[in-house]
């Protein structure tokens, strides 16, 4: 079969969804930082990087994109072409990003995940809503919880893994 993406192609759709990622990101941070939130970012010292860290919550706010991160929503869908290699390469983000919340459990550092859809797309949920949210998680204990459509909710590594699963094996 002919590879209609060649590898130049491919490294600029790539690229193209790695700064998608980005702007979302500035979204949150620009909303925390407006509501007198004070943060860190991109903590080399801590597991992954993590893209906002609220140190006086011990807390790491990651922002994923759902095609890059595989999450198992609507606006996940494996790409037609090339999809082992999609495939392949969504699944070792995946396994980092699993890694990088258990090293963060084990630092003792508590992991807020906000998935993409929450923040763009059809069914959104309201910055104002979504700030609530947030405002709400960083005073628990909770270790950790995700962000999406459906609002939050306290989660482990057991539910995480088997929503990955289910994200990249769809048929
Ligand atoms: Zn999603």
């Amino acid at each position: 079969m002919a590879d209609v993406h060649n590898k130049d192609q491919r490294r600029k759709n790539m690229r193209a969804i790695k700064s998608a990622d980005t702007s979302i990101e500035v979204r949150v941070r620009k909303m925390l930082w407006h509501a007198g939130y004070r943060y860190r970012l991109n903590v080399k010292s801590l597991p992954g990087t993590p893209d906002i860290y609220l140190p006086k919550y011990r807390a790491a706010i990651q922002i994923n994109g759902c095609l890059w991160h595989g999450h198992n929503c609507p606006q996940f869908v494996l790409p037609k072409t090339r999809t082992e290699f999609w495939k392949n390469k969504i699944s070792s983000n995946v396994q980092r990003d699993l890694r990088n919340i258990r090293e963060s459990k084990q630092q003792n550092v508590r992991v807020l995940l906000i998935w993409e859809c929450a923040i763009r797309g059809n069914g959104r949920l309201e910055p104002d809503y979504l700030l609530k949210l947030i405002s709400r998680w960083l005073p628990t204990d909770d270790s950790l919880s995700v962000i999406d459509k459906q609002g939050i909710r306290s989660t482990s590594l057991k539910d995480l893994k088997a929503q990955f699963h289910e994200a990249l094996n769809q048929t």
